[in-house]
C-alpha cells in the first residue's frame, strides 16, 4: 500500500534524485517536477519504470495543479555559476516558485519544505552559523540573486504560515557533495574530483584559506525525510549540515591524496561576496530531529570519486 503522494520540484537535480530514492524506497508515490535547467533525466532515468514514480516537465515560476500530501521544494539552481547566469530568473524561481508551491500547499492542505541555504547568512560575522544569526549579506552583490531569493522565500513560507495555517518545514543547507553532482557544476568539491580525474590544474580561488563545511548527500537527505516528520509546531529554520570545516586548501589536498592524481594546484581569482568561512552549529537539528551527519570527509569523497570516475 502507497504511503504517501509526494511532489518534489527540482527532483531531477542532484540532491533531488536522491531523495526521490529515498521516498520511493519507503513506499512513497513521487511526483517530480524539474525544467531541467540544471537538473538531467539521467538522474533519474533509473526511476522510470516505477510505477510510482512520475515525471513532468514544469517551471516553478508558472502555476502547477496537483493533490499530494507532500511537497519538498528544491527546485532553483544551486551553484553560484549557474545561479548568476541568468540572476533574474534565479530570483523568479526562489520567490514566484515558493509563492506557487505555498499556494498550492495551503490549497489541497499539504505539508510543504522549503529547501532553503547556509547562503542566508551571507559572508557571516557570527560563528558558527546559528539559527537565530540573522546573517550578512550584500543586497546588490553578485550572490545576492540567490541569497535575498532565498531569504524572501523563508519569509514567504514564514507569513503563510502565520496567515493561512499552511504546515511549513524550513530547512537551512550547508554545502553538500556526491554522486549525481553535475560534472561542469562548477561547485568545489565537483571541480576538484573532476580536475583530479582529467590530470588538470586544481583550481583555488583566492589563497584557499577560505572554510566550508561539507556535508554528503545521503546525511542531507536523511535530514530532509526528519524534519517533514517532525512535529507539527517544529517549522525550523533548521541547520542541515556537517560541522566540519575545512579550508579550501586543504581540500585540494586531500582530493589530490586520494585520487593518487598528479594534477598541481594553480592560484585563480576569488570571485566577489566570496564567504570567508561557514559552519554550521546543528544542536537544534539535533535536538528536534535527532539528527546529525555520520558520513565524514575522506568516506563521502571516496564514493564520490568512484562515481566521478565511472561517468568521465
Ligand atoms: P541542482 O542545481 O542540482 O538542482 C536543482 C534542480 O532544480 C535542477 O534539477 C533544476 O533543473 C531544477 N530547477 C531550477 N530552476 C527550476 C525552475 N524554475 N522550475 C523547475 N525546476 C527548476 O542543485 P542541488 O544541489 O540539487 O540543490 C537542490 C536545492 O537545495 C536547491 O534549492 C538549492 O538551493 C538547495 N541547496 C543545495 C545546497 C548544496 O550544497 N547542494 C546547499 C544549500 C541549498
Ligand atoms: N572554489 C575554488 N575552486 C573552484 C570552485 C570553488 O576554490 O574550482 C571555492 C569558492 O571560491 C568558495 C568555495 O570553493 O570559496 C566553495 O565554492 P562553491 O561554489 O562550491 O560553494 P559556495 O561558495 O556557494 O559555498
Amino acid at each position: 500500500m502507497i504511503k504517501k503522494k509526494v511532489l518534489v520540484t527540482g527532483g531531477a537535480g542532484f540532491v533531488g534524485s536522491h531523495l526521490c530514492d529515498r521516498l520511493l524506497k519507503e513506499g512513497n508515490e513521487v511526483v517530480c517536477l524539474d525544467n531541467y535547467f540544471t537538473g538531467q533525466k539521467q538522474n533519474i532515468v533509473h526511476l522510470m519504470n516505477n510505477p510510482y514514480f512520475e515525471l513532468i516537465r514544469h517551471d516553478v515560476t508558472m502555476p502547477f495543479f496537483i493533490e499530494v500530501d507532500e511537497i519538498f521544494n528544491l527546485a532553483c539552481p544551486a551553484s553560484p555559476i549557474h545561479y548568476q547566469y541568468n540572476a533574474i530568473k534565479t530570483m523568479k524561481t526562489s520567490v514566484m516558485g515558493a509563492i506557487n508551491m505555498l499556494g498550492l500547499a495551503k490549497r489541497i492542505k499539504a505539508r510543504i519544505l522549503q529547501a532553503s541555504t547556509s547562503e542566508v547568512y551571507g559572508d557571516p560575522q557570527v560563528h558558527p552559523q546559528v539559527e537565530t544569526y540573522w546573517g550578512h549579506v550584500n543586497p546588490i552583490g553578485e550572490r545576492s540573486c540567490y541569497d535575498e531569493g532565498k531569504r524572501s522565500a523563508e519569509t514567504l513560507f514564514v507569513n503563510y504560515h502565520k496567515q493561512n495555517n499552511v504546515k511549513i518545514k524550513i530547512i537551512r543547507i550547508f554545502n553538500t557533495y556526491g554522486p549525481r553532482m553535475h560534472p561542469h557544476d562548477g561547485r568545489v568539491v565537483s571541480n576538484f574530483i573532476v580536475q583530479a580525474l582529467k590530470g588538470e590544474d586544481i583550481t583555488i580561488y583566492g589563497d584557499g584559506e577560505q572554510t566550508r563545511s561539507f556535508q554528503y548527500v545521503d546525511d542531507l537527505v536523511e535530514g530532509m525525510i526528519r524534519m517533514m516528520a517532525s512535529r507539527d509546531e517544529f517549522t525550523g529554520p533548521v541547520n542541515i549540515g556537517n560541522p566540519n570545516e575545512f579550508t579550501i586548501k586543504y581540500l585540494a589536498e586531500l582530493v589530490i591524496k586520494l585520487t593518487g592524481s598528479k594534477s598541481k594546484i594553480v592560484r585563480m581569482p576569488l570571485p566577489s561576496d566570496d564567504p570567508t568561512q561557514r559552519q554550521p552549529n546543528i544542536d537544534l537539528a539535533k535536538k528536534e530531529l535527532e539528527w546529525e551527519p555520520k558520513i565524514q570527509l575522506n568516506e563521502g569523497l571516496l564514493k564520490t570519486i568512484d562515481y566521478f570516475a565511472s561517468i568521465i
